[in-house]
């Protein structure tokens, strides 16, 4: 069976065809640029014999539905393609990235499924809007495929009251405003993965599982269900990001406006855009700022302690919330690659049970821990896999589906 996964941004789509028997993937694209110029598609398809054969054209995409009519048309093309009919696709897996408290679950998209995912666009209006603009063609190009919407916030809606609440007047709960989670199927992939790799049931197995990308975030998983998390109501809160701020008093934002003069925009473009790594040291990628810290720049410097520090903290606060923890998982681009930012992060900890391998830890490949022997809590690299976790829940909601 044949899914295709969508993850449709404001002037983007990513998308993955996977054949399900054996988790395959058969080509995997990107649209970008849509609505601008130097619009563009990069079309990768994969051979079971391990060649793979890229396509990149660059041509006029005004829109999202002629961006997704490329991609089918791309994916029945007798060169790049992989299937004869778009009808040959089962089911599209959206992700989705705010379900609010209205989703805990995978769902079947319905008109008023999609009604629900647009009243929830104030909540994320960077990102549910164009999810649903994906949604809606997606819809129209392969009609005959079952739609479903994964929310990057699902996963965490088990989290209880004292650690989804905020201390503001309960009215302000009512309308919404409350911790949320984001990442929630990386979290959530990454947590069976470690539980698989510890050869124990998920529904027994403490993690905190780090999700270290451009976005960051720390997860505390009881039994296979997040109790707490870092990011909130919006993805800015918690760790140092890319370019996100993470934690900042609120009062900051008071003066932003009242003292310095800056509008609402320029304060959210401000703690969104223009802080985090790029703040600190002008750069974002991770390998750029390791590589002038090693030459011995300040702002590289200064910049790495802070974002190491808070991840400390954050484990630090997550091995209280849990009590015991069998590991820590780093995931995401960072977490999978950066052994300076898992040696800091966890450096100092032996007294809470963690303690690193550094020759492990330096060179560390695929899905393994690099925990010294003798440290309490393991620690673990599991490279983590959004696309393939919502393939995986969009095949099992179809399939139950069908049992009905
Ligand atoms: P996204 O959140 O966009 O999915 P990724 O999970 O792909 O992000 O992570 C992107 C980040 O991973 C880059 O900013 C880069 O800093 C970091 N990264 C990738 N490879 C390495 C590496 N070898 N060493 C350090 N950082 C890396």
């Amino acid at each position: 069976m044949k899914i295709l996964v969508i993850n449709s941004g404001s002037s983007s789509i990513k998308y993955q065809l996977f054949e399900m028997t054996g988790h395959q993937v058969l080509t995997t694209g990107l649209v970008e640029r849509i609505g601008q110029d130097g619009s563009r598609i990069k079309h990768t398809r994969f051979f079971e014999d391990g060649r793979q054969q890229t396509v990149d054209q660059q041509t006029a995409i005004k829109n999202h539905h002629q961006g997704l009519a490329a991609v089918a048309g791309l994916l029945i093309d007798e060169t790049h393609g992989v299937i004869n009919s778009p009808s040959e696709i089962a089911a599209v897996g959206h992700r989705v990235v705010h379900g609010g408290k209205l989703f805990s679950q995978t769902t079947v998209i319905t008109p008023t499924v999609i009604a629900k995912v647009r009243e929830l666009s104030p909540f994320a209006p960077l990102h549910n809007p164009p999810n649903l603009a994906g949604i809606e063609v997606a819809t129209e190009i392969f009609p005959d495929a079952t739609q479903v919407a994964v929310f990057d916030t699902a996963f965490h809606q088990t989290m209880p009251a004292q650690a989804h609440r905020y201390a503001i007047p309960n009215d302000l709960y009512e309308r919404g405003i409350r911790v949320y989670g984001f990442h929630g199927t990386s979290h959530l992939y990454v947590s069976k993965k470690a539980a698989e790799y510890l050869g124990q049931p998920v529904a027994e197995t403490n993690l905190i599982t780090i999700h270290l990308g451009n976005g960051c975030s720390i997860t505390a998983v009881r039994g296979g269900q997040s109790i707490d998390t870092s990011m909130g109501f919006s993805p800015l809160p918690g760790l140092m990001m890319g370019t996100r701020s993470g934690d900042i008093d609120p009062a900051v934002v008071f003066y932003l406006i009242d003292k310095v003069g800056m509008s609402m925009e320029e304060v959210d473009r401000l703690l969104n855009k223009q802080s985090g790594l790029l703040g600190i040291c002008d750069a974002i990628d991770l390998r750029d700022i390791e590589a002038r810290q090693a030459k011995g720049d300040p702002a590289a410097q200064l910049a790495l302690d802070m974002y190491t520090y808070r991840i400390k903290k954050y484990i630090g606060a997550y091995m209280a919330a849990l009590g015991r923890v069998d590991a820590l998982v780093f995931t995401a681009g960072v977490g999978e690659n950066s052994a300076y930012v898992r040696r800091h992060a966890c450096d100092g900890l032996d007294l809470l049970g963690v303690s690193l391998d550094q020759t492990k830890n330096e060179t560390a490949k695929g899905l393994t821990e690099i925990q010294a022997n003798g440290s309490r809590v393991k620690v673990l690299i599991v490279p983590t896999n959004e696309e393939l976790e919502i393939a995986m829940q969009t095949l099992a909601l179809i399939e139950a589906e069908d049992k009905v």
